[in-house]
């Protein structure tokens, strides 16, 4: 089970504080020192590597490579952004759950991407998360007047649906739902009522877009 939570603002959330590794982005990484992205644990660096090395293997399958090279794509454009993003690790609770979120810190400006300890090596995990920075990059959501604004169900549905086919490194996730439940004749793609039905936090979102480019 995943969770996958974007916060409406980060007020009340326990943000701890940052601690900048000497790298900018962690060891061991392909971002560039002193970027906008503080990664004291690495977790993108090592996300960035998995992909690497799963593009290198020859029996990775061309759907799931598409997918691959969408997350490093993604993790190119924050590293050429001027978006500050501090991507931290939170002790896991062991609820059952793998949760990440991104959320907006106020008065600091940062895009917070917060994964569960143990979780980073989730692959599809981290590139959920990652859409939903992406998505603020895009101007899908953003923060103002003391709050996130923009939020809607398609940004979730987009995020799940990466995350969704990231588990089918055989390029077979329209063959499954959302639950993994088979579904007759394929073709699958996750739908904002899929969303909702996963997880009551989702309940509030709204169906219209309200993204500020259309
Ligand atoms: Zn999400």
């Amino acid at each position: 089970m995943e969770k996958n939570n974007l916060n409406q603002s980060a007020s009340g959330l326990k943000v701890a504080p940052v601690i900048e590794g000497p790298g900018g982005a962690g060891s061991g990484d392909d971002l560039a020192s002193g970027s906008n992205i503080h990664d004291p644990g690495g977790v993108l660096g090592r996300t960035s590597m998995t992909i690497s090395c799963l593009l290198d293997a020859p029996d990775t399958t061309e759907a799931h490579r598409k997918n691959l090279r969408k997350v490093q794509g993604i993790i190119g454009r924050i590293a050429g952004s001027d978006v500050k993003v501090v991507v931290e690790t939170t002790p896991n609770d062991r609820d059952g759950l793998s949760e990440g979120l991104v959320a907006y810190k106020p008065g600091t400006g940062e895009v917070l991407l917060r994964i569960e300890e143990g979780c980073e090596g989730r692959l599809e995990l981290v590139a959920h998360e990652l859409v939903h920075v992406e998505q603020f990059l895009d101007g899908d959501w953003w923060y103002e007047d003391g709050e996130v604004k923009g939020r809607d169900i398609w940004d979730e549905v987009e995020a799940y649906q990466l995350q969704h086919d990231l588990n089918y490194p055989d390029g077979n996730s329209g063959s499954y739902d959302l639950r993994r439940n088979p579904v007759a004749g394929g073709g699958y793609r996750v739908t904002p009522q899929d969303v909702r039905d996963l997880y009551d936090v989702y309940g509030d979102l709204p169906d219209e877009s309200r993204s500020k480019i259309v």
